[in-house]
């Protein structure tokens, strides 16, 4: 039995999943289609090896469970699914590199504490345009009635696509049961965006995923003709929304955090008509609650300044929203601790996106993840990647905050 970790060998598995179960487009996991289910077959068949438990629960997602001294349990998560031609790291890095990790304690005999990897179901939402699927249902904070009415493109139902693989819709929130006795949670991901790379660091403590604050924001003029209308006569709802562009990179710069108009659709929208409606998308993310609520309120303020100056109206309805979910300091600094002993130097930074280590931490289980730097910034593509060279010290990292971890709890750390 080999008890020393080899982060060599998670490379090679992640070029042999991605040689399995991607194109020359990219990855094609997409969750609950028949490449997932191979995928999934592909991981079962590494789990086999290993002195570990292995089911899935009630939302289809995969737990591999090493007995301990302790019943308390120290959870390693991540995604084997994929968007449609993916990159060849998303989600799976944690998973295999969690394998690995079990490889390691497993071979050195019975571990203080249990540990248990779990692959989630559908994180990406790529069909049903619904992400973290898996984990929320886990963490009881899916939306049942939503996700029952979800339809893909060829017009399947969530329920009738997750039938053909054997799980029942109506009861998958029993999978919460599994994190009765988690005690921490670990992800280690790839960063996906540009920060650790332009600081020339391979690795990151997140310190959490952002809230996000995600509005329609609609401005009401009057139509008037183009020629005809002088100037100052105009109740032009288009100038309203266009002067929330450059205010919007005021107030993410005063508070720190991101702020993103993604889409502006005008009425009537012909080349000889003043602009009588004006319907604008904002998504304001923070990862401080009170920082995020002041960007909104400034916002908000900031449009109806626009909207008086102007002589139009203006209204707003929230699209969607999520509070910020910052992790457990005691394992941020776990983290930092084992970047520092394999690298020489760490950096905290918050997450953009979310991932299911927002659920766990939801759910009330200590969590924290870790970054590795993705080259370009990118990801969702098949140009994402990250050099191998990084990819292995992430997997030598990630297995010292989880050896860190589980002392942390067999010492009492973590949720009891
Ligand atoms: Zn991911």
């Amino acid at each position: 039995m080999n008890a020393t970790l080899n982060p060599v060998r998670v490379v090679q598995e992640l070029k042999e999943l991605r040689a399995l179960t991607g194109d020359e487009n990219g990855a094609q996991r997409v969750a609950f289609t028949p490449v997932w289910v191979k995928a999934r077959a592909w991981l079962k068949a590494k789990l086999a090896e290993l002195t570990v438990e292995v089911h899935e629960d009630a939302a289809g997602n995969l737990w591999a469970t090493l007995r301990g001294e302790s019943e308390r349990e120290l959870l390693i998560g991540g995604h084997i699914d994929s968007v449609p031609n993916g990159g060849w790291l998303d989600g799976c890095l944690n998973v295999v590199a969690g394998v690995e990790i079990l490889r390691r304690v497993a071979a050195q005999g019975k571990p203080p504490v249990t540990v248990r990897l779990v692959d989630w179901a559908d994180e990406e939402g790529a069909r049903f345009g619904k992400s973290l699927f898996g984990s929320s249902a886990c963490s009881g904070a899916l939306d049942m009635d939503e996700a029952r009415g979800l339809v893909d493109r060829d017009g399947v139902t969530l329920p009738e696509a997750l039938r053909a693989v054997g799980i029942d819709f109506e009861r998958v929130k029993e999978s919460g049961r599994e994190l009765a006795k988690a005690a921490a949670y670990l992800e280690l991901h790839i960063e996906q965006g540009p920060v650790l790379l332009d600081l020339g660091l391979p690795l990151g403590a997140v310190l959490g995923t952002f809230g996000v604050e995600r509005h329609a924001i609609t401005f009401r003029g009057q139509a008037a003709h183009s020629g005809s209308t002088p100037m100052k006569r105009r109740r032009d709802a288009f100038l309203a929304a266009a002067k929330m562009a450059p205010e919007i990179y005021a107030i993410a710069d005063r508070h720190g955090g991101v702020c993103t108009i993604g889409s502006c659709a005008t009425k009537p929208g012909i080349v000889t008509s003043v602009v009588a409606e004006c319907r604008i998308t904002l998504d304001q993310r923070h990862l401080d609650p009170k920082a995020l609520a002041a960007m909104l309120a400034d916002a908000r303020a900031a449009s109806e300044r626009f909207a008086t100056e102007g002589g139009v109206g203006v209204e707003w309805e929230r699209i969607w929203h999520i509070e910020p979910r910052p992790f457990a300091p005691e394992l941020i600094a776990l983290c930092d601790e084992a970047i520092r002993e394999t690298v020489g130097v760490s950096h905290r930074l918050p997450s953009g996106p979310l991932h299911d280590a927002a659920e766990t931490c939801g759910a009330g289980v200590p969590t924290v993840m870790m970054f590795v730097q993705s080259l370009h910034g990118i990801s969702h593509n098949k140009i994402e990647d990250t050099k191998e060279e990084h990819l292995e010290q992430s997997v030598a990292a990630f297995d010292r905050l989880a050896s860190k971890a589980m002392a942390w709890i067999a010492a009492g750390g973590g949720r009891r």
